[in-house]
């Protein structure tokens, strides 16, 4: 015996702790259990050697290293209840009897069993239950278990022990398809729905013959007909993913009242001329505005020209000199029939509602400078004169470059005009100093003016950095949406609640794609995560093919073009591939384990914005992203058309170029 012992050492010294078994628990209960007592008196010779043995039955006594393996990718600690599937000679029991506080192991073989139950007798280990029967079912009487371990190789997990986990129990099974050879899966059970998965490697054990497991003739029991690691990711989308009935439908909106207790809902769109995406919108938006209390629409739309929607909706009279609206490239962003559903449906919902209650429709963006200025001088002109005159002349500095602020940057550089910056920032302080005075009049109008004058500060520092291109200007713009946002949520007080409509590039969080990874911008909807938390849903919306609203380059005519399908290596394509044209997906942490890691994996995502350049869509529109870490949901339309133009140069249906006033 003193021999054996020695060699017990030099087995545990070589083929476990010499290896990658550095576990102090696993080392001392395999120093101490001894393995010759679990083998034929024939074998004994061979029973510290680092091989399997056959212990009759046709089975056999695992591999040391194996059961070492196993043992600590449970991770078995002290007083733990473990329970363990196939326990042939008993060997492995009794090693995780040394460390865990109770062991159960099932075996199906009696004679096998029956064996084991005297060897653990003869040893005093008496903290191990063992029973006859199909462990493939697992022994629901005792669970739940810290550790499940399968010592027999299964075509698939089988839910009865991922069901018999405790929370926080990890199951170490090996699974493969053709009964021989496997990979060593550990399964920790994260919260109650919630399982991860690791692959620990090849191993080679005798098959799981029960319910769960594989069937006496060695086909897949009727208990375990499909094997999770066959579904492909479009088969598991599909399985996940939430069908959305017909837009015109009245419940089209029903599941997206998940999203009601955020103060802010971020409603993306992968391109600004797609018919569903605005219909999609206007119906969320509706029904957080009709049984959820959101008072705000906030659009990545420039700011004067949304106040006038504004007081349209809210049935206030226009501003004096009220230039059209949505005037400029891209026109058919704003003025298309589709999102004039929201507003005449708005104004509907606003009339005869106190100011409180009525739903404000307001931009977040900053290209209309010119109107900024002329807003925030006419606002004066009506409440303070001679302080209209003061901005006159400060935003006379500006100027030249109302009509063109793109080559405002390159006029700083060449002439020295950076004194603007002084003047157009000491104009803000001076309004915002006066807020007491002037909102006394009528807060709406000052609000409005004062977000004018925040705008045309914003506006020389953006057209200032943009000269030098870069993420800097990107992320002063979408910095001051995120500011814009929050003034409009401080204005309606700490109850309120917003809708944003932006692209999918400004609210799927930028630290999850390759903009913000490799160009260093940000964007609102990180903001808005960064800002509220669990407060905010980032809401992405994709398509697969169809037709969109675009131009060739900037200020081009509005063309209705093909969407190419989707490339094979895209977001897109494992979505059209599900085979759900219309579908809402929960992502994020703690929904779909399995499918959140198989989505963690790096791919494009297309994003069209006003320009779609077809011939070199790879380049120009599409982007890495990790899908599940930009949005917290993804909301699809596998064939999608473009939006209906409205006004001037799109005579649509009978809508006037004076639009909205002119409804
Ligand atoms: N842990 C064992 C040891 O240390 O000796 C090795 C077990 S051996 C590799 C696999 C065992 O699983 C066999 O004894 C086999 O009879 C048993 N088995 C296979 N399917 C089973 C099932 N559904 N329920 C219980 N035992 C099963």
């Amino acid at each position: 015996m003193a021999d054996l012992s020695r060699a017990r050492d030099r087995m545990v010294d070589v083929h476990l702790a010499g290896r990658d078994i550095r576990d102090r628990n696993v080392l001392d209960a395999m120093r101490e259990v001894p393995r010759e007592v679990f083998v034929d008196a024939g074998m004994r010779e061979f029973a510290y050697e680092d091989s399997p043995l056959p212990i009759g039955e046709g089975q056999t006594i695992s591999q040391p290293y194996i059961v070492a393996l196993m043992i600590h990718a449970a991770g078995i600690a002290a007083g733990e209840r473990v329970l363990e599937v196939g326990s042939g000679s008993g060997y492995a029991a009794a090693v995780m009897s040394r460390i865990a506080g109770r062991v159960h192991t099932i075996e199906r073989h009696a004679p096998l069993a029956a064996q084991a139950r005297e060897r653990f007798e003869a040893l005093r280990y008496d903290n191990i239950e063992l029973r006859v029967g199909d462990g493939s079912r697992g022994w629901p009487e005792a669970a739940p278990f810290d550790a499940i371990l399968v010592a027999a190789g299964a075509p698939d997990t089988p839910p009865a022990l991922r069901e018999q986990l405790a929370i926080g129990g990890r199951l170490v099974i090996p699974v493969g398809e053709d009964g021989q050879h496997q990979r060593l899966r550990r399964i920790t059970r994260t919260g109650p729905e919630t399982y991860e998965q690791d692959d620990l490697g090849g191993v080679m054990f005798v098959p799981l013959i029960g319910e769960q497991g594989w069937a006496e003739d060695g086909r897949r029991a009727a208990g375990n007909p499909v094997p999770a690691r066959e579904r492909s990711v479009p088969e598991m989308i599909a399985e996940a993913a939430l069908p959305l009935p017909d837009l015109d439908d009245d419940d089209f909106a029903d599941p997206f009242e998940r999203f009601a207790h955020c103060r802010v809902v971020m409603l993306g769109e992968a391109s600004h001329g797609t018919a569903e995406f605005y219909r999609a919108r206007t119906e969320i938006t509706r029904r957080l505005v009709e049984r959820h209390g959101f008072t705000i629409v906030a659009l990545e739309a420039d700011w004067p020209d949304a106040a006038a929607l504004d007081r349209h909706v809210r049935h206030r009279p226009p501003r004096a000199d009220a230039e059209p609206v949505f005037q400029r490239f891209p026109t058919w962003m704003w003025r298309n029939a589709e999102f004039a559903e929201l507003v005449v449906w708005l104004r509907a919902r606003n009339h005869g509602r106190p100011r409180e209650q009525q739903v404000g429709m307001h931009g977040l963006d900053m290209y209309n400078l010119g109107g900024s200025i002329a807003a925030v001088l006419e606002y004066l002109d009506k409440v303070d004169p001679e302080a209209a005159a003061v901005a006159r002349e400060r935003y006379g500095c500006l100027t030249p470059w109302q009509k063109e602020p793109g080559t405002y940057g390159r006029a700083v550089l060449t002439r020295g005009y950076a004194k603007c910056e002084a003047e157009v920032t000491r104009q803000l302080h001076e309004l915002l100093q006066r807020r007491l005075e002037y909102a006394a009049r009528d807060g709406d109008e000052f609000l409005d003016a004062a977000q004018n004058a925040r705008l045309v500060a914003a506006a020389e520092r953006y057209y200032r950095v943009m000269y030098y291109g870069g993420a800097q200007s990107w992320n002063l713009r979408d910095t001051h949406m995120f500011e814009t946002l929050q003034h409009l949520l401080d204005a309606r007080g700490p109850e309120a609640k917003a809708v944003v409509w932006a692209h999918n590039s400004h609210i799927g969080d930028a630290r999850h794609t390759e903009m913000g990874r490799a160009r260093d911008e940000l964007n609102i909807g990180q903001l808005c995560r960064e800002h509220f938390g669990e407060g905010v849903a980032l809401v992405g919306l994709g398509t697969h093919a169809g037709t969109v609203a675009a131009a060739h380059d900037w200020d081009d005519d509005m063309q209705v073009m093909k969407v190419r399908p989707s490339r094979a290596d895209t977001v897109e394509r494992l979505c059209h591939d599900s085979g759900v044209r219309r579908f809402l997906l929960d992502l994020g942490e703690g929904r779909d384990g399995a499918l959140d890691r198989r989505l963690l994996e790096p791919r494009l995502e297309r994003f069209i914005g006003v320009i779609y350049r077809p011939d070199t869509e790879l380049q120009s529109h599409y982007a890495e992203v990790t899908l599940p870490r930009q949005f917290d949901a993804w909301v699809w339309f596998d064939e999608t058309r473009a939006v209906t133009p409205i006004g001037p140069t799109h005579p649509g249906p009978g809508i006037p170029v004076t639009w909205p006033t002119g409804l």
